[in-house]
């Protein structure tokens, strides 16, 4: 089945009961056994819920892999992977990574005992020399956020491989449509689906897709002990908001590759940062892949300050300033105050989020529209 085809049908079936096309949503919270133990397969709903099994099924199928499983959240999702490790073990992520992951490693899991290193993952070599015997799993997230830097999956997985490591991806940036992890050898698959898989700025869900049986069974064992479950509402809007996945994402792709060029040539801009610019090293990993490069890209101006952003920023007007992204509509941040504020300044300069860097997610509005706006605010 291709993607498109996926997207609508894959996971849902009409209702056994009355034929609704439709997955329902189960609004409820048990489930009456004939007997104890003769039930329908469904006991209680934070273990099982059939509106969100149709989901976990479509998560599945979209990445390529054998299962899929939903939390309340994206952050829910990576608390559950970090909770296979036990104390002592050490984990390999990137210096440029998501804020709330930074957020829960260290200030939830150190706690735990477990040790987390920060590198520059795009250089293999650094992730080659930070692996010991303790290593457990490398968490990479590509591209990242918000200076979209490409990370090689292929290489990332040959070193996780080696050293018999867990290796997992935040796919959130680059979605199913674009980029699929688990077919270039990762073990785990993550998605803040509160992003584009839900794609209407509607609904916080987290998402997990894989192949291994026993490592899901230790996953959705922590699901439901956790109980970071997701509600039947949700997973219904989830469901209603993958089947146009694909024609978004190509809607994405296309304002996000007339954006950059844009901006790229406008004389107040100093640098764009999207992985789609021909003639780097990134963009050759980039094509290898992922199949285009998406709505997320990230600017600074040549006024390198905080006000020059902010004047910016109050002039966009298609352009609403707002954490997020991914959704339909078009969203403008401003990492340095917003999304990344927790991460200390020097730490941010290091990865080259300067004070006047914008962070644009692209949405489906009709492009001449979204550079106009950005023409008069960039002046
Ligand atoms: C938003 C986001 C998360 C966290 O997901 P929530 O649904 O907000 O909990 C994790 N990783 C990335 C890359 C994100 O953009």
């Amino acid at each position: 089945m291709k993607f498109g085809t996926k997207a609508i049908h894959a996971g849902v079936e009409p209702d056994p009961s009355t034929g609704a096309i439709m997955t329902p949503i189960y609004q409820t919270t048990t489930f009456v056994q004939a007997a104890p133990g003769d039930h329908k397969g469904y006991e209680y709903a934070r273990s099982k819920n059939p509106t969100r099994e149709a989901l976990q099924k479509s998560f599945a199928a979209l990445e390529n892999g054998k299962h899929g499983l939903a939390f309340a959240s994206g952050m829910a999702a990576i608390d559950a992977v970090i909770k296979l490790l036990n104390p002592g073990d050490e984990v390999i992520s990137t210096n440029d990574l998501y804020g709330g992951s930074y957020r829960i490693f260290t200030k939830i899991f150190e706690k735990y005992g477990i040790k987390f290193h920060f590198v520059n993952m795009t250089d293999l070599d650094e992730v080659k020399a930070t692996v010991n015997a303790n290593t457990k799993l490398i968490w990479a997230e590509t591209p990242t956020n918000p200076m979209m830097r490409v990370m090689d999956l292929d290489g990332l997985s040959e070193i996780a491989k080696a050293s018999n490591i867990l290796f997992a991806v935040d796919n959130t940036f680059a979605t199913p449509y674009l980029q699929n992890p688990l077919d270039h050898g990762a073990d785990i698959v993550m998605h803040s689906v509160t992003k584009y898989l839900a794609g209407h700025s509607d609904v916080i869900m987290g998402a997990l897709m894989l192949n291994d049986d026993e490592l899901h069974q230790q996953l959705a064992f922590i699901q439901n002990s956790s109980g970071a479950v997701p509600g039947p509402q949700d997973a219904f809007l989830v469901l209603r908001g993958i089947k146009t996945l694909h024609l978004r994402m190509e809607r994405h792709s296309e304002n996000g590759r007339k954006i950059a060029e844009y901006l790229k040539s406008h004389p107040k801009v100093e640098s764009v940062y999207w992985p789609g610019f021909e003639g780097t090293e990134q963009y050759e990993i980039a094509r290898k892949q992922m199949k285009d490069f998406g709505g997320m890209l990230s600017f600074i101006l040549k006024k390198d300050s905080q006000d020059a952003a902010f004047e910016v920023l109050k002039k966009l007007h298609y352009f609403s300033l707002a954490e997020s992204l991914g959704g339909v509509e078009s969203l403008a941040g401003h990492p340095a105050s917003m999304t990344h504020a927790s991460i200390p300044k020097e730490e941010r300069l290091k990865s080259g989020l300067k004070d006047s860097l914008i962070r644009l997610s692209v949405g489906v509005e009709d492009v001449e529209d979204l550079i106009g706006d950005l023409e008069q605010a960039i002046v």
